[in-house]
């Protein structure tokens, strides 16, 4: 090494070790604030105080020449452990046996480097102990007796994972065994394909996991027609054999972190059918625990209903009627009694809540049986806090004396709703407007949202460039073609599903839900498996196969007014899609065909209020197309904030003269930036109905 290397690297060290004093010293503070929060009656999140921070952060940290992308999710994760440590110093204070435990043993099932050993360090951590012991058994039913017997005080149950479901074992043990859920984690669970050496996926011949990991990988492993498929106890533990055995021709499915504690290579990243994968665990001790009420909580139990008709709706109405929120429901068999069922139910709220111990009280005496298993701190509903665009202002309504019920239709308006041939469309079936939510975003929300991106999917760096500047200047959602609607069969037609592979990789890198057309029904499943909103195009609003099939898929559908197509025959092409079972919709308005030629198209903005008046959907606008010209597309897009859309869809390209389509409406990034600086994105704009 030279010397020059060798100085470079000393003066990283001790940049480092400042980083990390700096880190202690703001730990140490955040200490100080939890106590006086514990104390006093101040709220524990202050998610108004959390976006201004990080809107300075990301500020400064632009003026310092760093990526505010890149100092966001950093700081994102500092304040997020800081509001964990704020929320435990106050679990403490109301449970002493708890803080007085500064050693604990924690059992999880299966080695080190399972999800569940991953799931127990991120939930024990934070907690800053003096020692955990973190003890791996062979079975769920083992963790749970270690903890009944005293010999672990928490046990770390996996009880649900977003693509394979509920983890039967673990609702029927917490059924049957008498402990206490005083806590939850979420482990994103991120499969890999872990081998000895990095040898070619051809050369491998048979594969170990965990059933419910193997559950989760389907489709990668149907595309291996030589391999064996073997399962094994749990994931760490497959990886472990495949050391041991020391055959090339063996792999296992595992996380990242099994491949670095058993000196495996990872062959092959991401195989799980659904790229957002996650498992949700309980933490399970003897005693619940007492949560102070400014801790966002969840509450579980499990009921059992009588023989009687309705009985679990008139449970479920006893929830709703205290506007109690429920996360999950689930039935398992009541054991010894055949054809009767055992109900569980998350919902937020904590039982120190009078309202909640109401509920739970009159659930009570509906049921055959029912046991509260406990309130904690919910790690499924909090809201994560994003740095705000420049400009973005909130306008306080509650001043305002004129303003009038909105989700009650004017009389006029009914009665022109009654004559409409559209019935699940009409705003008569959901006065108070839908909103769809999508990843974090919320679209109908009453807060306008932003997408942006290229006309067209062009290639990995193009994609990149554009999802980062969305991302950086507070955009919510990345576009991007890859099926193209050409006018010429000669002009560039797409990329496909290639494309789309880098829209998908462009939007996981930060953070952004993605969109992206398509033009023909048999590519309808394959892009909805991993697009996150399917547009369907202006050419193509009254293909009506299309519309059918998009009614049979779970995705929201962005639907493009026709350039020939009067309001009426745009919401008869959005009652396709609702007839056919698909309600989430969302108008998209791009400009229509008059006799102007100055502009592209010309956008029909009045389309936007009296759209919103007709039909309870979102409603967003596309100034890109209607303009045709990128320099009047930041005035459009303010109007059409003003005048109560939903959104914005906007066009970019990092270099909009060499676009492979639509470059004369692309926005430079400089142009997008000083745009998005400029909004008003206004939680309630005059006319906004959500
Ligand atoms: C697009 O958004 O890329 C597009 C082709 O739009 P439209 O269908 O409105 O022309
Ligand atoms: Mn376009």
């Amino acid at each position: 090494m030279s010397d020059e290397l060798a100085k470079l690297r000393s003066e990283l060290d001790s940049i480092d070790a400042r980083l990390i004093a700096d880190l202690a010293a703001r730990e140490e503070m955040v200490a100080a604030v939890a106590r006086l929060k514990a104390e006093g009656g101040s709220q524990l999140r202050d998610t108004q105080r959390e976006e201004e921070l990080l809107t300075k952060v990301v500020e400064r940290a632009r003026a310092a020449g760093l990526d505010g992308h890149y100092i966001a999710r950093l700081f994102r994760e500092i304040l997020d452990h800081s509001v964990r440590h704020q929320q435990e110093a106050l679990v403490d204070k109301d449970n002493p046996d708890r803080a007085g435990r500064r050693v604990i043993t924690v059992a999880y099932q299966g080695t080190e480097g399972a999800y569940s050993h991953l799931a127990a360090r991120s939930h024990f951590g934070p907690r800053g102990l003096e020692q955990v012991v973190y003890r791996g058994h062979d079975s769920f039913a083992e963790i749970l007796e270690s903890v009944r017997e005293g010999a672990a005080d928490y046990a770390v149950l996996p009880i649900e994972n977003t693509t394979a479901g509920s983890i039967n074992e673990s609702y029927d043990l917490l059924a049957r065994m008498n402990l206490a859920v005083v806590g939850e984690e979420i482990v994103r669970v991120d499969h890999c394909l872990l081998a000895l050496e990095d040898v070619s996926l051809s050369r491998i011949r048979r594969i170990y996991s965990h059933p419910k990991a193997l559950d989760q990988c389907t489709e990668f492993l149907r595309e291996l027609k030589h391999c064996q498929v073997e399962s094994f106890a749990n994931t760490a533990m497959a990886a472990k054999k495949i050391r041991d055995d020391q055959d090339l021709s063996q792999a296992a499915i595992a996380s990242e972190e099994a491949a670095r504690l058993y000196g495996l290579t990872v062959i092959r990243r991401d195989v799980a059918n659904q790229k957002e994968n996650y498992t949700r665990f309980v933490i399970v001790a003897t005693e619940p625990v007492k949560l102070d009420l400014r801790i966002e909580a969840k509450t579980s139990i499990l009921f059992a209903t009588r023989h009687e008709e309705g009985a679990l709706v008139d449970c479920l109405n006893i929830l709703a009627a205290q506007k109690l929120n429920m996360t999950k429901l689930e039935s398992r068999p009541r054991p010894g009694t055949p054809w009767e069922y055992l109900f569980y139910v998350d919902f937020e709220g904590n039982v120190a809540d009078p309202k909640v111990a109401d509920a739970l009280r009159k659930l009570a005496a509906k049921t055959n049986f029912m046991k509260v298993l406990g309130s904690y701190p919910a790690r499924t509903t909090s809201k994560p806090v994003s740095p705000r665009v420049a400009s973005e202002i909130v306008v306080d309504t509650t001043a305002d004396d004129d303003a009038t019920d909105e989700t009650t239709p004017h009389p006029d308006v009914v009665a022109m709703l009654e004559k409409k041939p559209y019935k699940l469309a009409s705003r008569a079936a959901r006065p108070q407007g839908s909103q769809f939510r999508v990843g974090e975003v919320v679209i109908g929300g009453g807060k306008p949202v932003v997408i942006a991106g290229p006309c067209s999917v062009e290639s990995r760096e193009q994609i990149m460039a554009c999802a980062k500047v969305v991302k950086e200047m507070g955009g919510h959602l990345l576009r991007g073609g890859c099926f193209k609607p050409r006018t010429s069969p000669y002009a560039f037609q797409g990329m496909g599903y290639e494309g789309l592979d880098l829209l998908v990789e462009a939007g996981r890198a930060f953070g952004l839900p993605i969109v992206t057309e398509v033009m023909h029904p048999s590519d309808l499943e394959k892009v909805a498996q991993k697009a996150d909103i399917i547009q369907l195009g202006a050419r193509n609003m009254q293909n009506f196969s299309l519309l059918k099939e998009l009614g049979r898929i779970d995705r929201p559908v962005i639907l493009k007014r026709g350039m020939m197509a009067s309001i009426d025959e745009w919401l008869g092409a959005a009652e396709y899609i609702l007839a056919h079972g698909n309600q989430q919709v969302i108008l998209c308005e791009r400009g229509i065909r008059t006799f102007e030629t100055a502009t592209r198209n010309t956008l029909d903005l009045s389309a936007v209020p009296v759209t919103k008046e007709l039909t309870h959907l979102p409603v967003v606008v596309d100034p890109s197309h209607a303009c045709g010209t990128w320099r009047w597309v930041p005035a459009m897009t303010e109007a059409s904030i003003a005048v109560g859309a939903d959104g914005v869809m906007v066009e970019i390209h990092p270099e909009p003269a060499k676009a492979l389509s639509d470059g004369p409406q692309a926005l430079e990034f400089d142009v997008f930036r000083k745009m998005m600086r400029g909004l008003r994105l206004v939680e309630d704009a005059p006319g906004r109905k959500s």
